[in-house]
């Protein structure tokens, strides 16, 4: 039986109407899991979506992204009782971009607790990722930690009493060690265009430091930034990341659970941009994407979840990855709802 074909996520004039939505999920708490039959969905996934026709637009503003080959996909889950399930390009790493927010800010709350948060607030934007817009009607504070405003004053607030090169090596000692991989790296020819052509976050910077809101010069943050968006992962990698904000057994101790479940509701609230309604709505999970066409997810207590296609839909999130995600979860009935 083929798997149910799923609506693009555009803007809502976009999409067809609620009604066309189908949801046969059963009421309820969600039946043990029977990793056999999750693994042979997750194959079933992997080869049905190459049959896609529309695999969405890689990002364009670095070479490094625009020459990706739209038409790749990958999925990664981790389990409670730590078994690990993978499909398709399981093991080709990509470009993170801004899923790195997640963990930086997991970084700076470890260090300076919910100090950041006078810096930064924790609302939607409903604006896009580069958005400039809402941080002059905002006094130079960011609405939340995952829009580049936001996320530019987290890596700031990471560079206090740290040389940038010191603040990026624990930064991905901190990856490495959610991860258990100690095979995780920057890659410096993404960095290096990322600042070729980060003219907007540039912008950005410098209207925060003029509000006060950064602390460094910000050459010091935009490099920083610059470099941790440049973090190579695959889909195992970031699955076995997320473990600890999906608060599994076995996760490593770096977080304590009261800030993971806070993570996740900013992830839920905050992590597809102006989708981030649009995504909570279709999956019903946290989950933070990236530019390089990643998504981290995470049903708490239950599963970590990464996936990557690196097409993106109009909102700049993962169209593919999209569309598995709410695959996933229909199949799984995992859900913070349910
Ligand atoms: N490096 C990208 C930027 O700052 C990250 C954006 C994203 O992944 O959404 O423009």
């Amino acid at each position: 039986v083929p798997l149910p074909r799923r609506a693009d996520y555009g803007p809502a004039s976009h999409r067809p109407p609620e009604t066309a939505m189908t949801d046969d999920r059963p009421a309820g708490p969600v039946p043990p899991f029977d990793p056999g039959k999750l693994k042979a969905f997750l194959d079933r996934l992997s080869t049905e979506v190459h049959a896609a026709d529309d695999w969405g637009q890689v990002a364009t503003y670095i070479p490094e992204l625009a020459d990706v080959a739209p038409n790749q996909f990958a999925i990664s889950v981790v389990l409670a009782d730590g078994t690990r399930l993978s499909a398709g390009a399981r093991s080709v790493p990509f470009s993170i971009q801004s899923v790195s927010k997640v963990f930086m800010l997991a970084c700076v709350l470890g260090r300076e607790g919910d100090n950041i948060w006078r810096r930064v607030d924790r609302e939607p934007s409903g604006d896009r990722f580069d958005s400039i817009l809402l941080l002059e009607q905002e006094k130079g504070r960011p609405r939340n930690p995952f829009i580049n405003a936001g996320a530019l004053v987290t890596t700031d607030a990471m560079l206090a009493n740290r040389a940038p090169k010191q603040a990026l090596s624990e930064f991905l000692g901190f990856l490495r060690a959610a991860a258990g991989d100690e095979d995780i790296h920057i890659d410096p020819s993404v960095a290096a265009s990322e600042a070729r052509y980060g003219f907007r976050n540039v912008a950005l910077a410098n209207y925060l430091k003029s509000y006060d809101n950064l602390h460094n010069a910000p050459e010091l943050t935009l490099g920083t930034y610059f470099h941790q968006c440049a973090v190579e992962m695959t889909t195992d990698q970031l699955a076995m990341a997320g473990r600890m904000i999906a608060q599994l057994p076995g996760a490593p101790p770096l977080m304590a659970p009261a800030r993971a479940r806070r993570l996740g509701a900013l992830m839920m609230t905050c992590g597809h941009y102006d989708g981030s309604g649009d995504f909570a709505f279709r999956v019903g999970l946290p989950g933070k994407s990236g530019v390089g066409g990643g998504i981290l997810m995470v049903a708490p207590g239950r599963a970590s979840i990464a996936i990557w296609s690196p097409g993106l839909n109009s909102y700049g999130n993962s169209k593919v990855g999209t569309e598995a995600a709410e695959l996933l979860t229909d199949f799984t009935g995992w859900s913070v709802f349910s």
